[in-house]
């Protein structure tokens, strides 16, 4: 992590789920959470002949998990029963409440590349005890802009508004990125800018493709740049999570008490998760150290 001005660096983390190349951005030490997104991981671009997404049944608590398809298609099944496909240029948004289970698959006989935006909200107080829910979205709001294209995945950029659930003051969007953009934001939001597939300036800072760059609260509008070209870059940002939120595996809760309950509960396969088809394998949950 790196400091330029008011802007902090954070550099991918590449690990390997599964064969699958993902570069995981949060949560990092000294930088959790942005708003409530606790979790970034960018899967791919790779050829799914070489590297493919078989993700067997595993629970969530407390969060929203979020994707975003760029190339590529998985099949989606959770314990609610829904089976749902994956394009590009959808999303998913599942909300676990107190308790989901789902498996994420690339279909058989599938080619081409897998490039996919994975991510996690946190959920609040409010809402993190209630009822888990599953919703598609085949089509979000877009603004042309300038010569670059806004896609608005979660609140509202530039007056459109997403129709995906928040559950705390949010914004995410995905830009395709020509030349200079200024983006009016929430100056109470802190934010981040991702460019995944060139370099971009993020007021007056140099990013380099894959590495997130996070600017504090008190910002009222981005200027972002484009260097190489159209370039795609993710924007996230909320009102900073000011709740305890701690984390281990797919579970966020406010407790080591409340982690190992779930770790329990899901290895004790309890019907608080519910079961997923699809016949792939459950990953049993690491136990709390
Ligand atoms: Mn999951």
């Amino acid at each position: 992590m790196t400091q330029s001005g008011a802007v902090t660096i954070i550099a991918p983390k590449v690990v390997d789920v599964g064969g699958l190349p993902v570069a995981r951005l949060l949560p990092r030490a000294g930088r959790r959470t942005i708003g409530a997104w606790c979790f970034v991981d960018i899967a791919g671009p790779v050829d799914v002949s070489v590297a493919t997404m078989q993700v067997g049944p595993h629970p969530h608590i407390g969060l929203h998990t979020l994707s975003w398809m760029i190339d590529g298609e998985v099949m989606h099944r959770d314990s609610l029963g829904n089976e749902q496909l994956l394009r590009p240029g959808e999303l998913n948004l599942m909300t676990a409440g107190h308790g989901i289970a789902h498996a994420e698959q690339v279909p058989e006989g599938a080619g081409g590349r897998l490039h996919l935006v994975q991510c996690w909200l946190a959920q609040p107080e409010a809402t993190r005890h209630g009822p888990p829910d599953f919703a598609h979205h085949a089509e979000l709001p877009r603004v042309e802009v300038a010569g670059s294209d806004v896609t608005v995945l979660v609140g509202e950029v530039l007056g459109a508004r997403s129709p995906v659930r928040c559950d705390t003051p949010l914004v995410g969007a995905e830009v395709m990125l020509f030349g200079a953009l200024t983006l009016p934001v929430d100056p109470s939001f802190e934010h981040g800018v991702l460019p995944l597939d060139g370099e971009v300036m993020v007021d007056g800072i140099r990013l380099q493709a894959g590495h997130l760059g996070c600017l504090p609260p008190g910002v009222a509008a981005l200027q972002i740049s484009s260097i190489t070209g159209t370039t795609r870059v993710m924007l996230i940002g909320g009102q900073p999570f000011s709740e305890p939120l701690r984390l281990h595996w797919n579970f966020a809760a406010r407790s080591r008490d409340e982690l190992a309950t779930a770790v329990s509960d899901w290895n004790h396969d309890s019907p608080r998760f519910g079961t997923v088809g699809g016949g792939l394998a459950r990953i049993p949950a690491p136990t709390l150290s």
